[in-house]
């Protein structure tokens, strides 16, 4: 989070890295990016702003694909084998001590916690209401006259079929 809470996030593959700035009309498209993990494989799509002396290159986020999600652990004080209750730390390598029955477990460790992901792989666009006016709107995706499937066949998006998950509650 940065002032003016805008969300900014890098992006890298094996060429580089890159800054992507999530914008405040953006809304709610802001909580996706704040969900995001560290190697999460994402597609980003939006306009470059080219370098200044005071940021370097950004690209605008317009709308972003989650293609794969990684499982988020973190790490979490044990439990009392007694009260069952986290305990506190004794300090590092020291062991872990009850809060509640004072017991002391010396040996024991941190354990690993799966953590529920709060997102799903699809794509993401902002409201319409933070489009820049030559952006598609959200509503007009697949009824083009044209055919979506034309201009986005299924391997653009890596998917068996396009998934799209609304970010706001509007439609
Ligand atoms: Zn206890």
């Amino acid at each position: 989070m940065i002032p003016g809470r805008h969300v900014v996030f890098t992006v890298g593959d094996k060429t580089g890295e890159v800054d992507c700035a999530a914008y405040e009309p953006t809304g709610k498209f802001r909580n996706v990016i704040k969900k995001l993990t560290r190697n999460d494989l994402v597609k980003v799509f939006g306009g470059v702003r080219f370098p200044s002396s005071k940021h370097p290159i950004t690209i605008n986020l317009e709308k972003i694909q989650l293609l794969k999600l990684v499982s988020k652990t973190i790490l979490e004080n044990p439990l009392c084998k007694k009260c069952s209750k986290h305990m506190e730390s004794m300090g590092k390598n020291k062991g872990f001590r009850c809060k509640k029955c004072r017991n002391k477990y010396y040996k024991a460790k941190k354990t690993i916690v799966k953590v529920k992901r709060l997102l799903h792989e699809g794509l993401y666009i902002p409201p319409p209401r933070a489009n820049r006016h030559l952006t598609k709107p959200f509503s007009r995706y697949g009824i083009e006259k044209e055919g979506f499937n034309k201009f986005f066949p299924n391997e653009f998006w890596g998917l068996k079929s396009p998934q799209f998950n609304l970010t706001n509650n509007s439609t």
